[in-house]
């Protein structure tokens, strides 16, 4: 049988994905799950009510294919996000990572390049790997931030068919200015660059910050991404989307697996959109829990990035890896995410967050 050691080395494998190893936070059962950026808030009961009855009402109709163009969805989530959109410029997938996918199969692949900023999402290299596309690594300040000129500077160095901002950036949890999205699709004109501002964490920002939607008026290449994963607490359900000029919607069309959103996802965005007031209620403790977070750090005497995720990323001014350890024995998981000095965790309730800051303060009394 295979070497359990290296189990897939027996299979005919694509060369490029030959030693990889498959994305993934672990999944530990400990008390504080702080590590991947869920809303740790429970779904609240009046939305369980409305999910329960829509996908009730659709099961007895799953005989049947779901409805291939999802358009009730696709306009509920136009109505969502305002801006003058319409069902035409929405497209939605299980996840937000599959929107991605979906991006870059029909705008990269074998021979075509992505470009992003590192650090950045570490999905990004996996997606380029998956669909063939180059994975080109551009590079940010020390201080992890992202100018304008830098920016489009490396755009036209690179020239890449695809360029992945993320705004709030995820590891690293600060939004980029408008100016950078701008100065990037200009700096991408000349080869035809699409332009992807992933807006994951977009309703935590901070009050002021602007969404990158507020661009997409006489922008064809761009497009904005998002998901109900994070602010929406419903990462289980698997639903992503993006908004863009109506041909790139289209474009997806061209890609996507035949009927790839099923009626029981279809049915429970719906509901849950239709609920997104409630749903959403519990944004504005995460943020504050956010700042509470961060300043505590700083008390602390760590350095704790500016937030306008629901994480906060910060130095620990030591070796990254045994605090995470630390905290870990002490029940509380955090993300070592692999840039040393430095781990993140994710904003949870006010008593995961009490549990995490105590456990920090005890190891850093010890250590
Ligand atoms: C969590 C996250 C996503 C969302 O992934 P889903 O597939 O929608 O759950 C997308 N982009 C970034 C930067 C993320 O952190």
């Amino acid at each position: 049988m295979n070497d359990p050691a290296a189990p897939l080395d027996s299979l005919p494998l694509r060369d490029d994905l030959r030693g990889m190893s498959p994305y993934g936070a672990p999944q530990l059962q400990v008390a504080v799950a702080l590590n991947t950026n869920e809303n740790t808030h429970p779904v609240p009961g009046e939305v369980v009510e409305a999910i329960t009855q829509r996908v009730h009402e659709t099961a007895a109709s799953l005989n049947r294919y779901p409805d291939r163009d999802f358009t009730d969805l696709r306009r509920a989530l136009a109505d969502y996000l305002g801006h003058g959109l319409t069902e035409d410029n929405l497209w939605a997938a299980n996840g937000s990572n599959e929107i991605l996918q979906q991006i870059l199969q029909a705008f990269g692949g074998p021979g075509r390049s992505v470009l992003s900023f590192v650090p950045t999402y570490s999905m990004y290299p996996l997606l380029a790997l998956g669909t063939g596309t180059e994975f080109i690594a551009g590079d940010r300040a020390e201080d992890f931030s992202l100018s304008a000129e830098s920016a489009s500077q490396q755009v036209r160095a690179h020239a890449p068919d695809v360029v992945f901002l993320c705004s709030p950036n995820n590891p690293t949890g600060t939004a980029l200015g408008l100016d950078v999205v701008r100065a990037v699709y200009e700096a991408g004109e000349a080869t035809n660059t699409v332009v992807v501002v992933d807006e994951a964490y977009a309703e935590f920002a901070r009050f002021g910050t602007p969404s990158a939607l507020t661009l997409l008026e006489g922008r064809p290449r761009l497009i904005v991404t998002r998901t109900m994963s994070k602010a929406f607490a419903l990462a289980g359900a698997r639903l992503g989307y993006f908004a863009a000029a109506r041909e790139v919607a289209d474009a997806m069309r061209l890609v996507r697996l035949p009927y790839h959103l099923s009626s029981v996802t279809q049915a429970t965005a719906l509901a849950a959109l239709a609920h997104h007031g409630t749903l959403l209620a519990t944004v504005e403790d995460v943020k504050m829990q956010r700042d509470r977070i961060v300043d505590e750090l700083k008390r602390m005497g760590l350095t704790p990035a500016e937030s306008d995720s629901n994480f906060v990323f910060f130095a620990c001014h030591g070796d990254a890896h045994e605090m995470w350890q630390a905290l870990l024995d002490r029940g509380v998981l955090v993300r070592d995410v692999g840039i040393p000095g430095h781990l993140r965790v994710t904003a949870g309730t006010e008593a995961e967050n009490t549990a995490f800051l105590e456990a920090v303060e005890d190891h850093l009394s010890v250590r």
